[in-house]
Parts: structure tokens; C-alpha cells; sequence
């Protein structure tokens, strides 16, 4: 069969697909342009593809032959998935193996912005660090503070077990409340969205983006948090209304934001540039050498499963998808 691929990846993983399939690769620069996508998925029958590719509506018609989309990353806000669906389409992503890298990143980025850790590489690097002073680039105390997770599921859920190796308290919001004894057995506490905004020193989204969770911190929940609150976002940009955070940080309303990802990614809001109370990072929660590997053999093994009319480990739709195609 014909594949697509759209990322870098590793030679013995490329190799392993080319085994059973022709595979066409990027010509040039990466993330492989729109255009580029468009004139290449006519013909192909599999698409391995991440975050930077669009996989709406307009390609999905190009795509005379799709059986399988195999998107490399857990979240795929990226995909039309219940147009994929209708076309007898099949979406799969990589959850679990990401998990940690992501927690581990959301915890640096809590820890950086409460203690300035950037601000302060900046400061000896630029030759001004002339002495210890007691009250010299004071931070704020991360131990014995409280972290409100929204969205508790596979990273949330790895991001309590690190705050509390932090002794911090940990809150949870989403939908659907997980049952009072796994509430008991990882010590965390239920709380209502406003009620969480209100208590917690640090809040921490780790929902995927959808149309619901769209926007889902504006000025109004900006406002309800403490004033000496932290917002820290490893999840995707558009869950946060990023003019109403420039103007929260500006105003003082909270007291710094920790973020992995941008609204109108990878354009970051020049204001937030600018400002000591933020850490900005360039979308790195799973980069690490170990987890982007592990990715990208679920990714392979997901795109090889339907093609040969197994059901993938992480299908998002197989159930929906009409049998005969899967
Ligand atoms: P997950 O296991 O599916 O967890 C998502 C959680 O969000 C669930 O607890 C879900 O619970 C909750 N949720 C969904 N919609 C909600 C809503 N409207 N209101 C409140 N809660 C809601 O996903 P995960 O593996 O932890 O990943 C989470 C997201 O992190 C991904 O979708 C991806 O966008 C992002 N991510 C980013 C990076 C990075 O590089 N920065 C890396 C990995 C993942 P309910 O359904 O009960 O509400």
C-alpha cells in the first residue's frame, strides 16, 4: 500500500514500514507546508502524521484512499476525527508512553516559575550576579502549597503523584468525578471548577483541547484565581484565552504563568515575551530522546496494525467506524 509520512523518524522504524509498503517521505522542510500534505495524500492509503499537520475537512477530501490515520502525539485536536469516521477513516494516537515526560515538564515548569530559576540563569549569565542577599530575587514556596489539576486523567493523574512527592495538596476538576475510593487512595481532592480556580496557588490544565474546553480560562476564571496564583499550561494554547492571561499578568490579577504552548502556535504573544512572572517553552512536554522514540514506535505499530485490517492498540474511532473498513 502507499504511505505518508509526514515527520523525521527513526531509520530502522522507516525501514520497518518500507518492509511492507511504499513510503514517501518529506521532500523538504519540516513540519512537512500544507500544500505540500494536499498534493501528496491523493492515492496514499496511510498517514503518519503529528500536531503541525491539519487533518481537516479540506485534506480529507483530497483523500481518496485514506484507511489510516496514525498520529504521532496523544493529543489529536489536530484531526477531524468524526469526519475521518464518516469516511471509514481510522484515527489512532500514542496515550501512556508520553505520560511521565509531559508530568515531569509540567513540574519544572511549576518549580521554574515559583522560584524564577530562569530569571536567575539570565542574571549570572549576564555577569550581575555580585553577591548572596537575604532579600535578593525572592521566589514563592512550592512546598505546602496547593495545585489544582484540571483535567485528570493519564498526565494529571502523573502530575499529583509529583506534587505531592512536593508535599503539595492537590485539587482535581473534570466532567466526570472519579469514584470516592481512588479519590482516597491518591489523596486528592474533588472540587468544583470555580472552587478550584479560588483555592489553589498553582493551576494546572491537562485537558485536550476540544470545543468545549476551548477558551476554558478567560478573564473571567483569571480573575477568580488568587492573586498570588501561578497559571501553568503543558496542555494545548487554545484552552486559554491568551489575551486575557497578557492582560492578568499585566494587571497583577495573578502572579505568573508557566507555559509549554501558545494560542496561534508557534507565534507566542509578544507581550508575554516581555514579562519576568512568565516561563515560555517551546511545546516540549514530550521531548525527550526515550519518550519521542517510544512515540514513535506506537505511532508505526498503529499504522501497520490497519493496514493489515488488525485493530490498533489506540484506535479513536474503531467502534464508529463501519465494519469492512477496519
Ligand atoms: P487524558 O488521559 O484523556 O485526560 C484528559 C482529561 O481531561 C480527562 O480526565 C478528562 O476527564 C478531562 N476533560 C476532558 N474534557 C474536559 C472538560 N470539558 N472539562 C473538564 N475536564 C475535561 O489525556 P492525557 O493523556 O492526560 O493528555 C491530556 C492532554 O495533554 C492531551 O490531549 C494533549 O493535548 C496534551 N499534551 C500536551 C503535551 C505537550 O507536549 N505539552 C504532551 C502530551 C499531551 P472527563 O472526560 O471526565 O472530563
Amino acid at each position: 500500500m502507499e504511505v505518508l509520512v509526514t515527520i523525521e523518524l527513526p531509520d530502522d522504524l522507516l525501514a520497518k514500514i518500507r518492509r511492507q509498503h511504499n513510503v514517501t517521505t518529506p521532500s523538504g522542510n519540516l513540519p512537512m507546508p500544507a500544500e505540500e500534505l494536499r498534493s501528496l495524500i491523493k492515492g496514499k492509503h496511510g498517514l503518519l502524521c503529528t500536531i503541525t499537520d491539519r487533518v481537516d475537512k479540506g485534506l480529507l477530501k483530497e483523500a481518496d484512499s485514506l484507511l489510516v490515520v496514525a498520529n504521532y502525539g496523544v493529543g489529536y485536536d489536530n484531526i477531524d476525527v468524526e469526519e475521518c469516521t464518516k469516511k471509514g477513516i481510522l484515527v489512532t494516537n500514542t496515550p501512556d508512553v508520553l505520560t511521565d515526560a509531559t508530568a515531569d515538564l509540567t513540574m519544572a515548569l511549576i518549580l521554574a516559575v515559583a522560584r524564577r530559576v530562569v530569571e536567575g540563569d539570565a542574571r549570572v549569565r549576564e555577569g550581575r550576579f555580585h553577591a548572596w542577599t537575604p532579600f535578593g530575587f525572592l521566589g514563592t514556596d512550592v512546598c505546602g502549597k496547593t495545585v489544582g489539576i484540571i483535567g485528570l486523567g493519564r498526565i494529571g493523574k502523573a502530575l499529583a503523584k509529583r506534587a505531592q512527592s512536593f508535599s503539595m495538596t492537590v485539587l482535581y476538576y473534570k466532567r466526570n468525578r472519579i469514584s470516592r475510593e481512588e479519590e482516597a487512595h491518591l489523596n486528592i481532592k474533588y472540587t468544583e471548577f470555580i472552587d478550584l480556580l479560588r483555592q489553589s496557588d498553582f493551576v494546572s490544565l491537562h485537558v485536550p483541547l476540544t470545543k468545549e474546553t476551548y477558551h476554558m480560562i478567560g478573564a473571567s476564571e483569571l480573575a477568580a484565581m488568587k492573586r498570588e496564583a501561578f497559571l501553568i499550561n503543558t496542555s494545548r494554547g487554545a484552552v486559554v484565552e491568551e489575551e486575557a492571561l497578557v492582560r492578568a499578568l499585566k494587571q497583577g490579577i495573578i502572579a505568573g504563568a508557566g507555559l509549554d504552548v501558545y494560542e496561534h502556535e508557534p507565534d507566542v504573544h509578544p507581550e508575554l515575551l516581555n514579562m519576568k512572572n512568565t516561563v515560555l517553552l517551546p511545546h516540549l512536554g514530550s521531548a525527550t530522546k526515550e519518550t519521542r522514540r517510544k512515540m514513535a514506535e506506537r505511532a508505526v505499530t498503529n499504522l501497520l496494525a490497519a493496514l493489515s485490517n488488525e485493530r490498533p492498540r489506540d484506535c479513536l474511532n474503531c467502534d464508529r467506524v463501519k465494519k469492512g473498513n477496519s
